[in-house]
């Protein structure tokens, strides 16, 4: 038997459809095949072949593979969960480019753009030869998104816009970046193309997080932008908090991945390391510890498929996609950093996976939504009162 069966306590597989299964298998061939075998080396160097990797995604169709029409595949919500689960197995930043690309940047033309910013963007995106970014968060206003200061001020038929934005995933790759900026009239998305006058971006570096994966600054040094580059649907704060539901939604799901890849690896480790006479596995305190790891992990499993549920079912709020944030990147987290300890010395390295997931998602704990955020939200939710300031 499998170790991944073996820690499929609950029979959760027993219950895939027939398609989900065929899906999760071909994305899970691709990543064993295509992204396994280098991963290591991309997070090591700091780099990775994004572009060449984002056109490989876009052909395995998973790029805003839940958007309907435009070249995506209008799969169901629980489908996307399957495959943020199989990519973020090997690297939570691999996933990231998928989930920035499908679920903020895409999703943000699909819900607010015209029809002529769909048609422009969407095939291109899908396929995965154009890439997109979002970018909401700026050096001063990360929580506090309602606190921006990069603006847009109408001239003419163009809107003039300066500020900058921080920590963009995909920033100095995108072709096209889905921009959030204050006017008279409120908050408002625009389409900032590569290559337009006055905007420029800059690479994070020295990330101990995350490695596998492209963060930047976007600078906006009064950068000419034509109306019909701002999304017309996207109207207020409200417009970007929704495309980060859909991202979340992701992520709730991807971190099971990344959870359960660092508890198969220890699991085939300590049982054939021998201390004592003994494979590690066979100690109890050992046991104790895999068996917190699993139930943990099973019960992520499970917040994550009821949240496909409510997805699939057009009933999921706000909300609860903060009960799946707070419990699955929380529990994915516990489980690293318990799973490293089993494998003693041997943890600290690139060698096997659990310390590389352990620092990926600490980014994830912060990303979309800090986990204190999160927390703020659910104790909103329970008591009706708002303790955000
Ligand atoms: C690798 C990486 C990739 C990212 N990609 C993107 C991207 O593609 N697009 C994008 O727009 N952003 C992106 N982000 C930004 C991310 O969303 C922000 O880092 C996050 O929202 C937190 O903002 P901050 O870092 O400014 O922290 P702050 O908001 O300054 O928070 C610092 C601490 O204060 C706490 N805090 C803040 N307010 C409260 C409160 N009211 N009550 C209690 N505690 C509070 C926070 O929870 C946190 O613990 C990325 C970040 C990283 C690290």
């Amino acid at each position: 038997m499998s170790t991944l069966t073996r820690l499929d306590l609950l029979a959760l597989d027993d219950d895939l459809a027939e398609d989900d299964r065929l899906l999760r298998d071909t994305v899970r061939k691709f990543a064993g095949d295509r992204l396994r075998p280098h991963i290591r080396q991309w997070f090591e160097d700091g780099t990775l072949p994004a572009r060449e990797l984002a056109q490989e995604f876009g052909a395995l169709g998973v790029l805003g593979m839940h958007l309907e029409g435009y070249g995506c595949q209008g799969a169901t919500a629980s489908q996307y969960a399957l495959v943020c689960a199989e990519v973020e197995a090997v690297d939570s930043g691999l996933r990231s480019l998928v989930s920035v690309q499908g679920s903020l940047a895409m999703y943000s033309i699909h819900a607010y753009g015209s029809e002529e910013q769909k048609q422009r963007w969407l095939p291109g995106m899908a396929r995965g030869e154009l890439i997109g970014c979002f970018g909401l968060t700026e050096p001063d206003s990360g929580s506090d998104p309602g606190s921006m200061r990069t603006n847009a001020k109408r001239d003419g038929d163009d809107w003039i816009l300066s500020g900058s934005k921080m920590w963009i995933t995909n920033g100095s790759l995108a072709d096209v970046a889905v921009v959030w900026a204050r006017t008279d009239d409120g908050i408002r998305g625009f389409l900032l193309e590569r290559g337009m006058k006055g905007f420029t971006t800059q690479d994070v570096h020295h990330k101990i997080s995350l490695r596998a994966s492209v963060t930047s600054e976007l600078v906006f040094d009064d950068v000419r932008v034509p109306e019909a580059n701002r999304l017309p649907l996207a109207q207020g704060l409200r417009a970007p908090l929704g495309s980060l539901t859909e991202a979340r939604f992701g992520i709730i799901s991807g971190v099971t991945g990344a959870a359960r890849d660092a508890l198969a690896a220890t699991v085939d480790y300590a049982t054939t390391r021998t201390q004592f006479g003994k494979p590690i596995a066979g100690f109890q305190l050992t046991q104790k510890k895999f068996a917190d790891m699993a139930v943990t992990l099973q019960q992520m499993q499970l917040t994550a498929r009821r949240l496909g549920e409510l997805k699939d079912a057009g009933r999921i709020k706000p909300h609860q996609i903060s009960v799946g944030k707070f419990a699955n990147v929380r529990g994915a987290l516990e489980i690293c950093r318990e799973a490293r300890s089993v494998l003693g010395g041997s943890g600290i390295t690139t060698e096997y996976p659990v310390l590389r997931h352990a620092v990926n998602l600490e980014t994830v704990y912060t990303y979309e939504g800090t986990h204190e955020v999160h927390t703020l939200v659910l104790g909103s939710a329970i008591t009706g009162i708002d303790a955000f300031r």
